[in-house]
């Protein structure tokens, strides 16, 4: 992208927004974005274009719980505004955030945080067949109750009744060049957070927002497509890629090439709805740009892994 710096896109998972169960409340979760921001602005110290993108699943889980809460008083945050509101409050924090760290540092380099759409298909076969569980878990008598509001409900694994929306393949960035302006103008952009806000076109063809959750990956994947990047960086709570990952033969992986790793992901090493989503994320960012580099690490090691000192890297 532009002619001096590399571009790297770079997607923090929860942990860099919450550490744990026991670590959810407010002053935490600053603490978790100013800590992961320290290992971004050393990326920025190397002179990288950055666009950061994040999850929000525990926020948005958070915002549904205070709807049930507050239901007798205050209408209810639909889907796509608590996506809107998730975006601005964590592209507050990560800016904020960062943006002292490069005070402390002595960097001068511009942010912008983008409240970020993304298109979906509407006959996306994700809205017959929802798979993706939402919110708490309760009764199927509690649950039921929001099938009055138009949602779905199933029971999930054992672990209670919960609701469940489709998590539709992401299309198109609808503010992607605006994304491109700002990183082209030298700014560091944070967008397509928790996947964008899914929208899908009307029989007008305008935009509207749906009830849907777009995979966090999946969407940076995208961008990290069409902006052709030099760098696909997933920032995540391990440092390295294992295979037989928790087993007594776990071994960690320095790099591998992009066929490895679809054969590794064949025999089942990437567990679904954590490192596997990851994992077809990167591959098919390296299909369809075969010049680009894939990292995947803990913001702690992420400097050490650009010295390719940890991480493991996936070249196609
Ligand atoms: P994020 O919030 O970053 O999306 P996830 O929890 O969804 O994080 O996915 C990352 C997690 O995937 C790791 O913390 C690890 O527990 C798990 N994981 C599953 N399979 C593997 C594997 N083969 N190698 C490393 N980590 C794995
Ligand atoms: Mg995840």
């Amino acid at each position: 992208m532009s002619a001096q710096r590399k571009t790297a896109v770079v997607a923090i998972g929860g942990n860099s927004l919450i550490l744990s169960k026991q670590h959810e409340d407010v002053a935490s979760q600053w603490q978790a974005v100013q800590e992961t921001c320290k290992n971004i602005a050393t990326m920025i110290e190397r002179d990288w274009n950055l666009i950061i993108t994040h999850g929000n699943g525990p926020q948005v889980g958070f915002i549904l719980r205070r709807n049930e809460l507050a239901a007798h008083e205050v209408h209810a945050t639909p889907l796509d505004l608590i996506g809107a509101d998730t975006q601005g409050s964590i592209g507050y924090m990560i800016a904020q955030s960062l943006g002292n760290e490069f005070k402390q540092r002595g960097i001068s380099r511009p942010i912008a945080s983008v409240v970020t759409q993304v298109l979906v298909d509407r006959e996306d076969p994700g809205f017959q067949d929802p798979t993706k569980g939402i919110g708490g878990f309760t009764t199927e008598e509690k649950a039921r109750e929001f099938e009055t509001d138009g949602w779905r409900v199933m029971e999930d694994a054992g672990r209670g009744w919960r609701r469940v929306i489709a998590s539709p393949v992401p299309l198109k960035i609808v503010e992607l060049e605006a994304i491109r302006t700002l990183v082209q103008s030298g700014y560091i952009v944070i967008g397509v957070g928790g996947g964008g806000i899914p929208v899908i076109e009307d029989e007008s063809g305008n935009l509207v927002g749906t009830r849907a959750v777009i995979d966090k990956d999946r969407a940076t994947s995208l961008l990290a497509q069409q902006l052709e990047v030099d760098l696909f960086l997933v920032s995540t709570a391990v440092p390295q890629v294992a295979i037989n990952f928790n087993e007594p033969n776990q071994k960690w992986l320095g790099k591998m090439t992009a066929d490895e790793a679809r054969a590794y992901h064949a025999e089942g090493h990437f567990k679904p709805g954590s490192m596997g989503p990851k994992i077809e994320a990167v591959l098919s960012f390296l299909d369809a740009h075969p010049a680009g580099k894939v990292l995947i690490t803990d913001p702690p090691n992420i400097a050490r892994a650009l010295d390719g000192e940890s991480g493991t890297w996936i070249e196609a």
